[in-house]
């Protein structure tokens, strides 16, 4: 139950139990205790269910400060990170690769996957390969960062790994 709906049906019980108490006195002084009485079990009724009400209030406040807090967290993260990826842009390399690149030093160039999917920031590093690769050391994602270059060599030593026939 919403707090605000709890507190209008609290009021109403609260007001229901002091016109009974009321009627209780007057049936004390017309000198008529057995009506007094039940007017009484009634009250002792509505009391019962406004302390209900209050129970339920609370549990309602309570909740909704525990959800307050979290939105807060939620918030402060989630400008800390903006703040974070303030420092990054995202760029297209030689090798027309995209991806992000740190505008302070040291100079590097960050996973656009890991940024994107993951709120992480993890320098790309260069595989030294005449392709030009870089990689990902969080999701091992590669990208073509450089140019390819043909030094003698180089492209044997990379193309070995394939086997045909
Ligand atoms: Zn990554």
């Amino acid at each position: 139950m919403e707090p605000v709906t709890a507190i209008t049906t609290g009021l109403a019980v609260a007001k229901g139990a002091t016109s009974l108490f009321k009627e209780i006195k007057d049936l004390f002084a017309m000198g008529n205790p057995e009506e007094a009485l039940g007017a009484i079990n009634q009250a002792e009724e509505k009391v019962s269910d406004l302390l209900g009400t209050l129970i339920t209030v609370q549990e309602s406040v309570l909740s909704i400060q525990e959800e307050n807090r979290q939105l807060k967290e939620n918030l402060s993260q989630k400008d800390a990170w903006e703040e974070r990826l303030l420092k990054y842009k995202m760029v297209e390399t030689e090798g027309k690769g995209i991806v992000y690149q740190h505008l302070d030093t040291p100079f590097y160039y960050a996973c656009p996957v890991c940024i994107e999917n993951k709120y992480e920031i993890h320098p790309l590093q260069d595989q030294k390969v005449f392709t030009g690769v870089y990689l990902c050391p969080a999701c091992n994602a590669k990208y073509n960062l450089k140019p390819k270059t043909t030094s003698p060599g180089g492209r044997k030593m990379v193309s070995s790994g394939l086997k045909r026939g």
